[in-house]
């Protein structure tokens, strides 16, 4: 494949920026188109809340970023860093080993300069529409709007790095939810507690996110009821707070408010906040029905990147959860770019099809939901197959803490094992 190949990256995020930095290398030309005003992605914190705080209005203002305030990683720096560029080797204002989100704004944007991916950023410049334009696919319009001016271009190749934890996702199964006519949110549009104060507030959802949030409206809130289905949280009072309980499910909602959950207990709260992860979606994207988003499965996508009847020239980078972002994401982006460049092929569209299909039919079997499509459930056997497509090489202390970091959570939980974490390889959290 020829060198010259003009590429467009959609979005300055994680994947945006790390893309395009292993596309540069490999002499592509490269295009990162952002909406924003600004790079980093989710790590860009915004205090704005959206029109909808629900997040199911089409309509409404939305607004890219889902953290609250006080939102500090839930991995490692080691864990969060790229091959020559490591974040426990930098300290910009917050020393700890799993600081703040300020801590990687600043690392992205440093990582940006360094590798002068900064300077190939169209900000402001919204993609509306990405389309294969001829039958060999190997030509896309991308058109884009920047304030207001509408462009329209071609491209060899399109990266697509548009984030997918910025649409809520809401389960709205329980009974009666549609009858509620008290506030409701769901955690996209949570930045602080304070307007939960003296509340009975219901969280559903027992994530990270959804754990981190409750503690913290816990701390001005009358109650805190958490519900989840996660057989693995243990029910009751909470040993920490005591204005805080874990139920079951929500069996259902009464008309006059009344939320009854799996357990018999029931309670009229103020709030009830949604912390139920978020959707996949590529709204301008069309390809004629090769690529399909569903919920949370997008596809057909072999390894989760590129879908067999557009690859190499369109592909997703960052698609998977429950995974280590950072790392991941690094190694699908150099797999893509050496893809694309010629130094790697890839199988045939037959065999890379069959694999996704086998996939989806193993998962049928054992009866697997298709949300879990890209869940990898912290395995690092992925990321080292990635990895050796390119020949990179993730460090064997990386690997190690990665698989310390799954078993640790195993063992004690997230809480715990970040303050295992901290004490084990530092003394400064
Ligand atoms: C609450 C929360 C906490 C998290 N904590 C951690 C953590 O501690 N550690 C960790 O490693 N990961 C964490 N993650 C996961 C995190 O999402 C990834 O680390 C990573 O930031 C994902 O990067 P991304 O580039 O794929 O997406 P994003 O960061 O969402 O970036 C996508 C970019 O695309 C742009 N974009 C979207 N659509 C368009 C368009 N049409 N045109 C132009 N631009 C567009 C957006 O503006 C944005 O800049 C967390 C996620 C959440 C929601």
């Amino acid at each position: 494949m020829t060198n010259s190949l003009k590429v467009a990256v959609i979005g300055a995020g994680v994947a945006g920026l790390t893309a395009a930095r292993e596309l540069q290398r490999e002499s592509l030309q490269v295009v990162v188109f952002e909406k924003s005003h600004q790079l980093g992605g989710i790590w860009a914190y915004d205090s704005r809340l959206e029109s909808d705080l629900l997040g199911v209005d089409p309509k409404r203002d939305v607004v890219h970023s889902s953290l609250y305030k006080s939102l500090k990683t839930n991995l490692p720096r080691e864990l969060m860093s790229f091959t020559n560029f490591k974040f426990c080797e930098k300290v910009y204002s917050d020393p700890r080993m799993f600081p703040g989100h300020e801590e990687v704004l600043m690392f992205l944007r440093d990582f940006a300069s360094h590798f002068e991916v900064t300077k190939l950023i169209r900000f402001n410049t919204m993609v509306t529409r990405v389309e294969v334009v001829d039958s060999s696919n190997t030509k896309f319009v991308v058109e884009s709007n920047t304030n207001g001016v509408n462009s329209v271009e071609l491209f060899d190749a399109v990266v697509v790095c548009n984030g997918h934890n910025s649409e809520p996702r809401l389960p709205m199964d329980i009974p009666g939810i549609e009858t509620w006519s008290r506030k409701q949110m769901h955690s996209h549009n949570y930045r602080v507690p304070e307007p939960f104060r003296d509340e009975i507030v219901v969280v559903i959802g027992s994530g990270p996110s959804g754990v981190d949030i409750a503690k913290e409206i816990a701390m001005v809130a009358k109650e805190v009821h958490m519900s989840s289905r996660s057989s693995l949280v243990k029910l009751g009072k909470s040993d920490k707070f005591n204005n805080m309980w874990h139920h079951p499910e929500i069996k259902c909602i009464s008309r006059d408010g009344l939320i009854i959950f799996q357990d018999g207990f029931s309670i009229y709260a103020d709030t009830i906040l949604h912390c139920t992860g978020y959707k996949i979606q590529v709204p301008f994207l069309n390809t004629n029905g090769i690529v399909r988003v569903e919920d949370k499965r997008i596809g057909p996508l072999y390894k989760h990147v590129f879908p067999p009847q557009l690859a190499p020239r369109l592909s997703f980078v960052g698609i998977p959860d429950q995974s280590f972002p950072f790392l991941i994401i690094e190694c699908q982006s150099r797999w893509i770019a050496h893809t694309l460049s010629g130094k790697v092929s890839l199988p045939s569209e037959d065999e890379m099809l069959s694999e996704v299909v086998k996939r989806y039919e193993e998962m049928k079997e054992k009866g697997l939901p298709e949300k879990t499509t890209h869940q990898l459930r912290f395995q690092l056997d992925y990321m080292e197959w990635m990895g050796a497509q390119t020949g990179m090489v993730v460090e064997k202390s990386i690997k190690d803490m990665a698989a310390n970091f799954i078993q640790c959570i195993m063992t004690v939980g997230l809480d715990g094992c970040i303050d295992m974490f901290s004490q084990m390889y530092r003394s400064d959290h």
